[in-house]
């Protein structure tokens, strides 16, 4: 398939850097691609960034059939443009629509055709330190239809937001709030999937965090109302005396590229690191004995974000002094080096642009 390329009149005036923020601006281009059962994916094509034109009845706005993602390019100290795992993302996309009944993609394609956009829009990504290009790609169901089924058609498009420097002012530790009312997915549910469905139903446990001026939720499993699945929308770790704990993949946690990333890190250098269950009593036992060191939130925004302070039944704990802790602090810093090319790349993790 050929790749059409219309470029904008006009073109934007770029923000500057310091207040870029998060997701709030957006690039002069976007790839667009549909899909339809006769001609499959097609007509992929990079194009003005602008709105999309739909039908009120269109089935996404009803029963949000759509799937996305969220990964960054990053400028390095040389100019070059270096993506993280990208195809980790475009392959993680694929299983979240298979769970949504979306069509599949060719992901060496959508990777060379991610690669045109950004080229195109290259000066938008930018330069200083902690800043990068947020990249979306995102899935949404097309067909004009009220009643429940899977739309024959889609729009696959990809936009992209220069973002900011995420610790500006240096880590800033947030406070998690533990409920047993309300649960973020639960097994055979679609909790694995990056899925729209899934933030909206967190939207309302987080605002009565917030109202109890908490910053996030971190979630509980849907069967027993024990056992710790994520925080927000990132992946979470324990270390507990000198054991790094992550709650084991179970088909409602949401298996992240970052969270990944921290275990090899962990464990190339020679931490143990378990993929287990870990219950919310257990980590209040920790605490009280002593041994619970760290709390820290792991996602391709934040990166790693460490946890100062957990409420759960009324009863909060303090991890640590409730500052960033050695551990959280060094696996940022690693992570970020390798993102930015400051340091070496063991893993194979990073695609330089082309
Ligand atoms: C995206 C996401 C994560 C983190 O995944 P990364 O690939 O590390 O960015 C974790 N939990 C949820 C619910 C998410 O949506």
């Amino acid at each position: 398939m050929e790749i059409t390329i219309k470029k904008a009149d006009k073109l934007k005036k770029h923000p500057e850097d310091s207040t870029l923020g998060f997701g709030t601006f957006f690039t002069d281009h976007m790839f667009n691609m549909d899909y339809n059962p006769e001609k499959g994916w097609h007509n992929p094509r990079i194009e003005p960034y602008g709105p999309i034109e739909m039908d009120p009845s269109t089935m996404v706005l009803h029963y949000a059939q759509a799937i996305f993602e969220g990964l960054k390019a990053y400028k390095t100290d040389s100019g070059e443009i270096q993506l993280f795992r990208p195809e980790d993302n475009l392959k993680r996309f694929n299983k979240s629509g298979h769970m949504l009944c979306i069509p599949d993609f060719d992901e060496e394609f959508i990777l060379e055709a991610l690669f045109k956009l950004i080229n195109i829009e290259k000066d938008w990504i930018p330069g200083a330190p902690g800043t990068s290009l947020y990249i979306r790609p995102t899935i949404i169901a097309m067909d004009p239809y009220i009643g429940l089924r899977p739309s024959h058609t889609y729009r696959f498009f990809i936009i992209l937001s220069p973002v900011g420097a995420y610790y500006a002012e240096g880590f800033d530790p947030v406070k998690m709030w533990v409920t047993t009312d309300y649960v973020r997915a639960i097994r055979g549910g679609v909790g694995q999937a990056k899925t729209a469905g899934n933030y909206a139903a967190s939207l309302y446990a987080t605002d009565l965090a917030n109202k109890d001026g908490y910053t996030q939720v971190m979630w509980l499993d849907g069967v027993d109302l024990e056992y710790v699945e994520e925080v927000g929308a990132m992946n979470i770790f324990f270390l507990i005396g000198d054991e790094l704990i992550t709650p084991q993949l179970n088909r409602s946690i949401l298996s992240g590229i970052t969270r990944d990333s921290v275990i090899k890190l962990a464990r190339s250098w020679g931490s143990k690191v378990s993929e287990r269950k870990v219950s919310i009593h257990e980590i209040y036992e920790a605490h009280e004995k002593g041994t619970l060191k760290e709390v820290f939130g792991s996602g391709t925004a934040a990166v790693i974000s460490p946890v100062g302070m957990i409420k759960f039944k009324g009863k909060e704990i303090t991890i640590g002094d409730g500052n960033v802790g050695p551990f959280a602090a060094k696996l940022y810093t690693e992570l970020t080096n390798i993102q930015y090319g400051k340091a070496d790349d063991p893993f194979d993790w990073i695609m330089v642009l082309r």
